[in-house]
């Protein structure tokens, strides 16, 4: 996949450039930042890296001090542009989405929903991760990958794919560009570990909530579930294994979909995660929500309590797997 010509000349012609990536960062959005960051840097640029956080996922935990969180203490006026990553709409940026109003911005995504946004867009819904992308702008500017930057991009890559489990026939070009980055540093099994493993007990017993209350519907064709804000300050919203969730109850025989409701702290909203085997396209689920994603991992907020949000959630998982979505 190529790189437009007017991305590597904006990131060229800006000298003082601020990037900046979604809400609730995962490694796709941490890696693409800091790889990105890194190789600006090398070309001369001044970067400055801001997310808004919350930096909950324990695997991105580790990178939180390399960002700037509050919008508060950030002069637009110090950049000459913005590069917006892994991010399809300006609401996703929390804090930071007055920026891309002020500054000259480039947009590189992957998202199939979302109100675009932004000056220049390199936007691929067809590409498994911003990563990969992020490594086809570094390759246009010249640069050799340094190792840190391959295990930053490829621990976005992982993080997107589920560790290569969803990607299908059609999408070898990025296992093509996992394969240079194990060949400039990244190493599969240290980024799986560093993923996967190590997690806490506590981590069981919340996987065991999540599972011991799912109610399969849609005459199993869906499983819904639910985690509750006690069981975020009693087990610690750190310890929350989502993939682990997610991959046990979409192991279910005849389960298409499943979404997983979590009750915020102030317990008036609620966050949903949607996932899909096969062709149920969930994207369009949570995009009817006000959210969005991808076909096969996409999410929303709901801003009502837990038990009308499962009810909301609910019918519209029906809805989707009776008309199609
Ligand atoms: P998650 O279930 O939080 O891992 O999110 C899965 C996918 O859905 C990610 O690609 C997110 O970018 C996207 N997503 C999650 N929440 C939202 C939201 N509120 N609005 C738009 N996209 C979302
Ligand atoms: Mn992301
Ligand atoms: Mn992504």
């Amino acid at each position: 996949m190529t790189c437009p010509d007017e991305l590597v000349e904006f990131v060229q012609q800006t000298p003082r450039i601020v990037i900046v990536g979604h809400e609730e960062p995962d490694g796709d959005c941490i890696g693409s930042q800091l790889a990105l960051g890194s190789a600006l840097s090398r070309a001369g640029a001044a970067v400055t890296q801001c997310n808004p956080g919350p930096f909950e996922r324990r695997e991105i935990a580790p990178y939180r001090e390399q960002f700037i969180t509050d919008y508060g203490t950030v002069d637009a006026r110090s950049f000459d542009g913005v590069v917006v990553v892994d991010c399809s709409s300006a609401d996703r940026l929390g804090g930071f989405a007055p920026i891309v109003e002020h500054l000259p911005t480039a947009v590189i995504d992957h998202h199939t929903t979302g109100v675009p946004f932004g000056t220049i867009r390199c936007v691929h819904p067809s590409i498994p991760a911003t990563t990969v992308l992020v490594y086809s702008l570094i390759t246009a500017l010249g640069l050799e990958i340094t190792p840190f930057e391959a295990r930053m991009l490829f621990f976005g890559l992982s993080t997107d794919t589920g560790f290569f489990r969803f990607l299908d026939a059609t999408q070898w070009e990025s296992v093509a560009v996992a394969a240079e980055l194990m060949r400039a540093g990244a190493s599969p099994r240290a980024t799986h570990d560093a993923m996967y493993h190590n997690r806490s007990r506590q981590s069981r017993v919340y996987l065991a909530r999540a599972l011991e209350r799912v109610d399969f519907i849609a005459d199993g064709a869906a499983a819904l579930t639910f985690l509750t804000a006690e069981d975020a300050i009693g087990l610690g919203s750190d310890n929350r294994d989502s993939d682990a969730i997610h991959a046990s109850l979409l192991a279910v025989e005849g389960v298409e979909v499943l979404a997983v409701v979590r009750e915020l702290d102030e317990k008036r909203a609620c966050a949903v995660s949607f996932r899909a085997t096969g062709d149920v396209d969930v994207a369009a689920i949570a995009a009817k929500l006000g959210g969005g994603g991808h076909q096969k991992a996409a999410g929303c907020r709901i801003r009502e309590p837990l038990v009308e949000s499962l009810r909301v959630v609910r019918s519209s998982v029906l809805e989707a797997l009776r008309h199609g979505s």
